[in-house]
């Protein structure tokens, strides 16, 4: 390894790992984003591995996979919406991340086009709303086809949802007697994005990630009612296929939509060359906050179409235009106080109270100090000025604290001796970072461990989310999980915001919550160290929660993946009459405690997720949902980094196409049926 040159040298063989490492999980990340509109990391993050992976391939051309994520644009489209065919492609856009690569951009560009180096190329700049491209087509001046980007050369048809967007036209305000495609980004105000947000909490559904997603997901909504519901608005940056009018430029092509009737940025600036585009983007990094949309950076486009046209585009973007892309944001808030958050198996985590501070997307007033030697590692002191970033999009972190602001007046930070909670002395054990409230009976542990229990990994109870838990609770109708399997309708019924219907689908969801199968139900006892994966493996060791109960430390040892820590806490967890009388009571109200019949001889198809794509030739699909979920298998309808084998017949498509991109498993029908026979079905 080269210590002295510039970057640092990778092997070939480290070159190779590394790139499938990401390719791996950039596939990921863009299915959580595109597909499902949920991500779980930052764009700062996701674009970071984007750039690594170029520059490896750009280092290793040879090692780059026909598939990579590099050389596509976001992601096929779902089945359910029908799809159509774009007939100009709908690409992305290259990365500039500071005014060196704008700079870089012109060149090349400049290079490409043959042009004389003193000549200046004239571009265009636009705001980069983040929302997402859709393209809208008119035939005789009426809007007839609607679709999303998808992976640039199909997406969905989602006309219906886009009718609902008021600053759409449904027909033209000028003549175009041919056909016309035009192209802009769909967003949310900030406003809105809010407003949404604020009534999902209140239904317990999760929060959308930022506006972006928002608007994703409100546009591929299935009932066109719900986008109606969303204020949706629309700015067009561009045209797709038109067949009436020769057009010589983008500010044109930007007058041609305006006039037609859709509404273009204002903010929108010509300009003479690079230089005067670098200040645009330098000016936009401090103003965006003026907006009351997101804008993630500039576009800068060049506005001749002819210069256009001899650059072309690759399979990922137009040579002739670049994304700057705005730094990942960080900012400056005041400690206020550090809370303490007592969690399922009592650790105490400390919790930093700021002032609200608006930062990459969002206004925050809470972040993560995960332990007290973190809190000393970083020295951060209630009072302190801090930097804080969002980490995972969502929890912001304290980065570090800056002890040049101090006054004098800070505090340092006393973990407490006693849970806050219930009062209880906490313990930290040797070795261990985090401290611990040991009382079992503790508010904050008992509505945890209710939220954990009906958690989708665990007896998945649809509707029993932290408002519910904690009203079961408060009222005295639920103590430990095995009261939620005496509750009546009527109990639930009288809860607050609780519909009839909503109810009756909860009272439902417990009720089927009884046969889970016996991995989920040890991983929903919430036992100190009891994973998903252990879960599993104790449910193949034994046959039942009563025998694993009852099995010596010694034996458990004994079982792949457990070794004294987890074995000692099971112990532990075990010899308590608390647990004895929770097992009791579960067997004795129904809840499946064994493992079920059909899987005793192979339980393989315990907790396993299947998805079925395509047509099934032997059976109909809900025939092979149901075998599926009586052999303890799960069935869902889309595929996720959870699913473990996806069933492909003929006509099977985007969800095996996502299957191959995660790297899942694809079985035959013939395959299917095979497992299904073996594992007792
Ligand atoms: P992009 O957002 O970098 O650029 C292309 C898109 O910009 C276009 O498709 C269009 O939708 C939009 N756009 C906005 N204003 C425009 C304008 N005036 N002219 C032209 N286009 C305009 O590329 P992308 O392929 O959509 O996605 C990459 C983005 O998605 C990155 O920001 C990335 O961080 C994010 N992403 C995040 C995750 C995650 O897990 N957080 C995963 C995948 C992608």
């Amino acid at each position: 390894m080269d210590k002295q040159g510039e970057g640092v040298r990778v092997t070939r063989k480290q070159a190779r790992e590394r790139i499938e490492e990401l390719v791996e999980q950039i596939n990921y990340h863009g299915y959580r984003y595109y597909v499902l509109d949920d991500p779980e990391i930052s764009d700062a993050q996701y674009d970071a591995m984007v750039r690594e992976l170029v520059e490896l391939e750009e280092q290793f051309p040879d090692l780059r996979r026909p598939d990579s994520p590099t050389q596509r644009v976001g992601a096929p489209p779902v089945e359910e919406f029908g799809t159509v065919e774009h007939e100009v492609p709908m690409l992305s856009l290259d990365n500039a991340f500071n005014e060196q690569e704008l700079l870089d951009f012109d060149e090349r560009l400049r290079r490409q086009v043959e042009l004389e180096s003193d000549e200046d190329i004239r571009y265009v700049c636009e705001l980069k709303i983040d929302g997402l491209a859709v393209n809208l087509r008119y035939e005789r001046g009426v809007f007839v086809l609607g679709s999303t980007r998808g992976d640039g050369y199909t997406g969905e048809n989602v006309t219906e949802n886009l009718r609902t967007v008021q600053s759409i036209p449904l027909t033209l305000r000028g003549e175009m007697p041919g056909a016309l495609e035009v192209r802009g980004e769909v967003f949310l105000p900030w406003s809105e994005f809010e407003r949404i947000n604020r009534e999902r909490e209140a239904n317990e559904e999760p929060p959308f990630a930022n506006p972006r997603n928002a608007a994703a997901g409100s546009l591929r909504q299935l009932d066109s009612r719900i986008t109606a519901s969303r204020r949706l608005d629309m700015f067009c940056y561009g045209t797709g296929v038109v067949t009436d009018t020769e057009l010589t430029s983008h500010t044109q092509e930007l007058e041609l939509i305006e006039r037609l009737g859709f509404k273009v940025n204002p903010h929108t600036r010509a300009v003479a060359s690079i230089s005067e585009a670098v200040e645009y983007c330098a000016e936009w990094s401090e103003r965006r906050e003026e907006l009351d949309y997101e804008v993630d950076g500039v576009v800068v486009k060049a506005d001749s179409m002819e210069l256009q046209q001899r650059a072309g585009a690759t399979s990922h973007g137009p040579r002739w235009a670049i994304a700057f892309k705005f730094p990942a944001e960080q900012a400056e808030t005041v400690i206020k106080d550090i809370e303490i958050q007592v969690g399922r198996t009592g650790a105490l985590t400390p919790r930093a109270v700021m002032e609200p501070v608006f930062v990459d997307g969002s206004t925050v007033s809470h972040a993560t100090l995960h332990n007290e030697d973190e809190i000393r590692r970083k020295d951060v002191r209630i009072g302190d000025h801090v930097i804080i970033r969002k980490a995972g999009e969502v929890i912001p972190e304290v980065v570090r604290s800056l002890p040049e602001k101090r006054t004098g007046s800070e505090r340092a930070f006393e973990m407490p001796s006693e849970c806050p909670v219930c009062g209880t002395p906490v313990v930290r054990a040797e070795g261990e970072a985090v401290a611990r409230c040991p009382n079992l009976n503790c508010p904050a542990q008992k509505l945890r461990l209710l939220e954990h229990w009906a958690g989708r990994q665990a007896m998945d109870i649809d509707g029993l989310g932290p408002a519910v838990a904690e009203q079961l609770l408060d009222r005295g109708l639920v103590d430990t999980p095995a009261d939620l399997y005496e509750l009546t309708r009527e109990q639930v019924a009288d809860l607050e915001r609780m519909a009839e219907k909503s109810a009756d689908n909860l009272i439902n969801a417990i009720e089927a919550s009884k046969s889970r199968g016996l991995a989920p139900l040890i991983f929903a006892l919430g036992i100190l160290h009891v994973g998903r994966t252990v879960a599993a493996r104790l449910a193949e060791a034994y046959p039942s929660l009563e025998a694993l109960a009852a099995a010596p430390s010694e034996e458990l040892e004994a079982v792949p993946d457990i070794g004294p820590k987890i074995a000692q806490s099971l112990r532990k967890y075990f010899d308590r009459p608390e647990s004895k009388e929770l097992i009791a009571r579960l067997q004795a109200l129904g809840v499946q405690t064994e493992r079920s019949e059909e899987a005793v001889g192979g339980s393989e198809l315990e907790g396993v997720s299947f998805v079925f794509s395509g047509k099934l030739e032997q059976m109909t699909r809900e025939e092979a949902e149901e075998l599926v979920e009586q052999l303890g298998g799960r069935a869902t309808s889309s595929v996720s980094g959870n699913t473990d084998y996806v069933v492909a017949g003929p006509g099977a498509g985007s969800k095996l196409e996502k299957a191959r991109q995660l790297g899942i498993q694809v079985l035959s029908e013939d395959e299917f049926l095979r497992m299904v026979r073996e594992a007792g079905g």
